[in-house]
């Protein structure tokens, strides 16, 4: 028999990397191995410590704007500088094409897409609300879709409330891919009740991984005391796990980095901990986790699992043959 307390660990499925995240970490690896090191990347490729660090060690070198980059002297190469899964604004490509660099585009498709949608919008006459969290690098990119002062940012149901467009019969709303499901349908009930004719995605433009790795949370909460998120304090995706599982009535929820931060005080006398991953936190990391905890506990592992998730994202041509 151990002397350790016995813990039930609810292991969420989906958790951790999407296609996205997988998508915008082989773009920076195929580049060094085709092009060579070093090969720049604006703002942290996909947002976590590890994922940026290993890829540091292989060559990459990471700007937070581009005129960190040499340009190119003439007769020289171009240097290479990809763009964070997250998005860029059409200010910063067309930066780097007067800068002279090889620009390739990390952004995931399904932000491409409301990238698109903005734009659509913006092109036919609408004014267009943008749900999400200021000062995020996908919001911001996002904004950059169109010309300053175009779009306005709904941030809570107060900003829903309060918004007033120009023309309120000609407006349009589009979202930031990983926000909480459930407080960002609540602004669109919102616009859709003060601005009936309201164009937009249909329910949101959340992604599949930001949902999926959602409803695994919801799938264990009820079991849990206390929850575990592996994931970075800027990650977008993995905060709204925390604060999910905080709704839910977990009595603990805690963002972790690594097993180096797990709060062990916080988990004296718990018996039942659910263990998840934001969308750009690598399962390594969440291993590591497992073996600190069946240190100090007699651990049994239970995977629970809402869906299967098989979406793959092509790289971009540059890179695909
Ligand atoms: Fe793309 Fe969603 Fe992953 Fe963001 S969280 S990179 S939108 S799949």
């Amino acid at each position: 028999m151990s002397d350790k307390p016995a813990l039930t660990v609810l292991l969420a499925s989906p958790r951790g990397f999407c296609a996205g995240v997988d998508r915008a970490i082989q773009i920076v690896e195929q580049a060094l191995v085709r092009y060579g090191a070093p090969v720049y990347v604006r703002h942290e490729i996909v947002h976590n410590k590890h994922v940026v660090d290993s890829l540091r060690a292989k060559g990459a070198v990471f700007v937070d704007e581009l005129d960190e980059i040499p340009a190119p002297l003439p007769g020289q190469e171009s240097a290479h500088v990809i763009f964070s899964a997250h998005g860029v604004a059409k200010s910063v490509v067309a930066a780097a094409e007067d800068r002279g660099l090889a620009a390739l585009d990390a952004t995931c498709p399904l932000v491409s897409k409301v990238h698109s949608e903005a734009s659509r919008h913006h092109f036919q006459g609408r004014e267009v609300l943008l749900i999400g969290h200021a000062g995020h690098p996908e919001v911001e990119g996002t904004m950059g879709q169109v010309p300053p002062g175009a779009m306005t940012l709904i941030e809570s149901v107060a900003d829903a409330e309060a918004v007033q467009p120009r023309d309120p019969a000609n407006v349009a709303y589009a979202t930031q891919t990983t926000l909480s499901v459930d407080d960002t349908a609540e602004i669109i009930a919102v616009l859709t009740r003060r601005f009936p004719a309201i164009k937009g995605p249909g329910k949101a433009d959340i992604c599949y991984a930001t949902t999926n790795r959602q409803q695994a949370v919801k799938a264990i909460a009820e079991r849990c005391e206390a929850i575990l998120v592996v994931g970075a304090p800027n990650s977008s995706n993995s905060k709204r796990l925390v604060e999910l599982a905080a709704q839910l009535g977990c009595k603990v929820s805690v963002l972790v980095q690594t097993a180096a931060e797990i709060p062990w005080e916080k988990l004296q006398g718990v018996r039942s901990l659910g263990v998840t991953a934001g969308a750009s936190a690598p399962e390594i990391l969440v291993q590591d986790v497992i073996r600190a905890l069946q240190t100090h506990f007699d651990v049994s592992l239970e995977e629970v699992s809402v869906t299967r998730e098989d979406v793959i994202f092509s790289l971009p041509k540059a890179l695909a043959s």
